[in-house]
């Protein structure tokens, strides 16, 4: 790193501490990705910053927007593969920003950084179905809502009535149908942060949502990997083919394939697992862009990722859009 790179993060700093101060809000340094996310992968990370509340998540990205500071949203990183590489950025670690969760009639209030499973079983009690296919995904609401998490036929994103976001240091109410809601994907922007979001459900007995909930959870056991270091499914399925993903490189024989610390998985071959105190993300990258490269030659067909790549690149996405 050049003499004036290393001056101008060290003025960051400066400028981090005294926001961070003056808003109570956690600032560490010292944190890595291998230990934020399940993959258990990935480099050191400059600064994490844990909100708590809303409106203090809100001021601060106001504030680190003004003076300049790339940072990124993280919940509970179910979903991310971050380089092996030092992160020169903020990670705004989301996942202490619980809050409480608020039922009235068919409507619930959550914070983003409640836990997906733990609502799900929370509504399932109160008797409101329409997100118990949800039930096994780990991460936080937050995680869900930026990516329209789903499984089992249900999509949060169908149940979304608003969502709060963060927008000019205030919490801001967007209504859920003004958001396209895709297959892995929505219309928020990069650098948008998500604070909390109403749900609308839809009564029903709770013994029957249980019943459909741990249908889904023996569904889930039977057929993915369990207590294992993983993000999920790693891509996409491809929209134009019949099979789903897994089967394609499960058919191709690459089960139990291996690269140093990350193998793909023996139970499900669309999840790649990582092993070992120092795994790698290296090898996790290096074996997702074997498969990619197997798929595309033997299948014709162009994988597209579901698990987030993060680089260690000195200009995240939250600077990029000040431009
Ligand atoms: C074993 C396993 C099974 C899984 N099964 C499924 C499944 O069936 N279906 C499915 O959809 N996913 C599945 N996943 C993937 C993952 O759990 C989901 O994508 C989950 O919703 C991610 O939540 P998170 O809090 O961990 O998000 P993270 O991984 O922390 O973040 C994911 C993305 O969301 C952004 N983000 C997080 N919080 C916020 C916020 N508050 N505001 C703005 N952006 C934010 C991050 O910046 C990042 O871009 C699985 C993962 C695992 C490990």
């Amino acid at each position: 790193m050049s003499e004036v790179e290393q001056k101008e993060l060290a003025e960051r700093d400066q400028a981090l501490e005294q926001i961070a101060a003056r808003l109570g809000v956690r600032a560490e340094r010292g944190r890595r990705f291998a230990e934020l996310t399940s993959l258990r992968v990935g480099g050191a990370i400059d600064w994490v910053i844990s909100p708590e509340t809303e409106e203090q998540a809100a001021a601060i990205v106001h504030e680190l927007d003004q003076a300049g500071i790339g940072w990124r949203p993280l919940g509970s990183g179910s979903n991310v593969l971050a380089d092996d590489h030092d992160h020169h950025y903020v990670v705004l670690s989301l996942s202490e920003m619980k809050g409480e969760v608020r039922i009235e009639d068919d409507r619930v209030s959550v914070s983003a950084g409640y836990s997906l499973p733990r609502l799900c079983i929370d509504v399932a009690r109160a008797g409101l179905s329409g997100i118990e296919g949800l039930g096994g995904i780990p991460g936080t609401v937050g995680g869900a809502l930026w990516m329209n998490a789903g499984a089992f036929g249900h999509e949060i994103g169908t149940v979304t009535e608003t969502v709060r976001v963060a927008r000019a240091g205030k919490v801001t109410e967007v209504p859920g149908d003004s958001i396209e809601w895709n297959y892995r994907r929505t219309s928020f922007r990069e650098g948008e942060l998500l604070l909390g979001a109403t749900l609308r459900l839809t009564p029903d007995e709770p013994d029957s949502i249980k019943e459909r909930m741990d249908d889904v959870k023996s569904r889930r056991l039977a057929t993915q990997p369990h207590g294992a270091r993983s993000a999920g499914c790693f891509f996409k399925n491809p929209p134009a083919s019949t099979s789903g993903t897994g089967k394609i490189i499960d058919e191709m024989g690459m089960k139990g394939q291996r690269r140093g610390s990350a193998i793909v998985s023996p139970v499900h071959a669309n999840f790649i697992v990582t092993e070992g105190e120092n795994a790698r993300a290296e090898d996790a990258l290096s074996l997702a862009e074997e498969i990619r490269e197997r798929v595309k030659l033997e299948q014709g067909i162009e994988l597209e990722y579901e698990v987030e790549l993060w680089r260690s690149n000195p200009e995240p996405p939250s600077e990029k859009q000040e431009q």
